[in-house]
């Protein structure tokens, strides 16, 4: 898979405010917010989409599932968000590292999304 700005940062390339970090996964602010809150669950494996997981990368996922718990009660807004994963071009996916969007406070352009 070709360098994204996502496997960047992770290698520490480009800095980035990390809000969470564990072995597998970094969760950092979206650079371009469509609402108060919204933050992106990085694996640190270069998936490029979800659609390219297999079965191996299983316990990966559901890693990724509840860091976005872990760090919607890190953000106070457990109480609801949204989880959105584009994949593909087609699905609006413009980052080729797989990751997640957490989004909360909803001054959100459903448009954008
Ligand atoms: P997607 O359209 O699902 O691929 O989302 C990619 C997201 O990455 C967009 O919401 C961008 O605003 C965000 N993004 C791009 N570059 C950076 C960066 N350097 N730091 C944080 N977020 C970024």
């Amino acid at each position: 898979m070709t360098d994204t700005v996502f496997s960047k940062i992770i290698a520490g390339e480009i800095p980035s405010n990390k809000l969470y970090e564990d072995e597998h996964c970094i969760v950092i602010p979206d650079i371009n917010p469509v609402a108060a809150v919204h933050v992106l669950v990085i694996p640190k494996k270069p998936i490029k989409m979800l659609s390219e997981a297999s079965a191996e990368d299983q316990a990966l996922l559901g890693h990724l599932m509840l860091t976005v718990g872990k760090v919607a009660e890190q953000l106070g807004v457990s109480e609801g968000y949204r989880v959105i994963v584009n994949n593909g071009a087609d699905g609006g996916q413009t980052v080729f590292h797989l990751h997640l969007h957490i989004i909360a406070g909803f001054a959100m352009k459903e448009a954008d999304m």
